[in-house]
């Protein structure tokens, strides 16, 4: 028996608002409804997938094309938070390397990707190849001392 859906217009998901219900149902019966993004665009989306309390990754918060931006922003941003993670850990080892490696290494990048920031072509990350050399990178190319370059910075 399917169920008598409740009114749910006027909520508001993320950047859409329900505006008016749907005669379409779900296999097990949810209602759907018609929602309007902020962008102007409407959505019918099923009830089940509308919920602010609930952080499912498939709640629906956006129209198709917003839903993908903001994915992909949300990517970015992660993958952002990620390098910063990866660059601070880097700047931390280097400390702890002072006196121990030549000063120069302590002045290149972080990072492959910052490396790539800056246009450069060596980055040092301070922490071991699978080798066990404490060396700097190429981007690319991995570890200096495990491809018998000298470790010169002439980038
Ligand atoms: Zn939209
Ligand atoms: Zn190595």
């Amino acid at each position: 028996m399917p169920r008598k859906p409740s009114n749910r217009i006027g909520e508001v998901y993320g950047e859409l608002t329900v505006v008016r219900s749907s005669t379409r149902r779900t296999g097990s019966g949810n209602a759907y409804w018609w929602c309007l993004c902020n962008c102007g665009k409407q959505r019918e989306v099923s009830s089940d997938l509308l919920s602010n309390k609930i952080r499912q990754k498939k709640n629906v918060i956006a129209c198709k094309e917003c839903s993908k931006k903001l994915s992909i922003e949300s990517i970015h941003r992660h993958k952002h938070l990620e390098e910063m993670e990866r660059r601070k850990k880097a700047a931390q080892k280097r400390i702890e390397l002072i006196g121990q490696v030549p000063k120069h290494w302590l002045l290149l990048p972080l990072t492959d990707a910052h490396a790539r920031e800056l246009g450069r072509t060596l980055f040092f990350r301070g922490c071991k190849c699978l080798n066990g050399h404490i060396s700097p990178y190429r981007i690319n190319g991995g570890c200096l001392a495990c491809s018998k370059e000298k470790a010169v910075v002439n980038d």
